[in-house]
């Protein structure tokens, strides 16, 4: 992995075009991610290094600092991140993500942490220290290690990811799982999703994202190149046959999404699964417009926050 230092020079918080962030300020620390999943949608930016080269911005912690001292108005949450992520294994992205979290927690202002990383000692050491301002969202859609391998080759292994949600959960923060992108015929089937369940029942994971993958031209891309070695890339294309152009709740985002009556059916029967065992699930309404518009993810952040902030306009830009 070859690893460079850049200087930030736009604004560290900045805004998402997707519907579900647009009152959210988020922070991305580096261009580029070494996890390198097949189906990531930020290895399409026109900004995206390259696999196998992350940048990291060198400037960032000094800048972030000097941007909230002149704010009037201070975010109530900042999420970590929307095209990178803030995990990676790589030292000098973990000493700034640590950095940038300290700052903004000392500022009392929350942190809503999506990760497939490994979640290191020290940032469960500062999440404990501010338990009411952290809201953790792990990704996770298998257990099984021979299918994450391939759909996600430099991501921590489901039995980090598990571990991640385990030492949370004995710091008293109960994470949000998401199942995001759920992949048809390998990750959606029952016996990966009751497998799943079973095991995030037993931590008491009680709220669950789930969202279908959508191709894009540099999508399928990199599917076909990582998986077609293996039976899962035929798979995978004919559930999208049928598919069809669907604009997200993002602006000029146009991805095909699998046939809608597919989705609502799996939708109803995963929410029905994850119900069984008290888990209660939602879809990403930004991601599916045309089945809800309701952008539910950020529904659970900030409910343990002292003076809860108004469901939907969570954030002061
Ligand atoms: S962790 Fe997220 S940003 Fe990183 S490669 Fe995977 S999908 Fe892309």
């Amino acid at each position: 992995m070859h690893i460079e230092f850049i200087e930030r020079k736009s604004t560290v918080l900045a805004k998402t075009t997707l519907k579900c962030l647009s009152e959210v300020a988020t922070i991305n620390p580096t261009i580029g991610c070494s996890h390198q999943c097949a189906y990531c949608y930020a290895r399409g930016y026109s900004m995206y290094p390259g696999d196998g080269k992350v940048l990291v911005y060198e400037n960032m912690a000094e800048k972030l600092k000097k941007e909230l001292s002149r704010r009037k108005k201070l975010p109530k949450y900042v999420f970590f991140s929307s095209s990178c992520d803030a995990l990676q294994p790589i030292p000098q992205v973990i000493n700034l993500s640590y950095e940038l979290m300290n700052i903004l927690l000392e500022y009392n202002i929350g942190i809503n942490l999506l990760t497939k990383g490994r979640i290191p000692a020290k940032f469960l050491d500062l999440f404990r220290k501010f338990k009411n301002l952290v809201h953790i969202q792990i990704g996770i859609t298998t257990l099984n290690r021979n299918v994450q391998r391939i759909i996600e080759p430099y991501a921590a292994t489901p039995t980090e990811r598990l571990r991640n949600i385990e030492r949370l959960c004995a710091i008293g923060i109960i994470p949000e799982v998401k199942l995001d992108p759920l992949i048809p015929g390998i990750t959606d089937t029952k016996t990966n999703l009751h497998t799943l369940f079973s095991i995030l029942q037993k931590y008491g994971i009680n709220a669950m994202g789930i969202n279908y993958l959508f191709l894009r031209p540099y999508i399928k891309k990199n599917l076909f190149e990582s998986l077609r070695q293996t039976s899962f890339l035929k798979e995978i294309l004919v559930h999208y046959q049928k598919s069809k152009p669907v604009n997200l709740l993002a602006e000029k985002s146009r991805v095909h999404a699998l046939d809608v009556s597919y989705r609502k059916n799996s939708y109803h029967t995963i929410v029905n699964i994850a119900n069984d065992y008290g888990i209660s699930a939602y879809v990403c309404g930004c991601k599916n417009p045309d089945i809800t518009e309701e952008p539910l993810c950020g529904i659970n952040w900030g409910k343990h926050f002292k003076n809860p902030p108004e469901q939907r306009k969570l954030f002061a830009l």
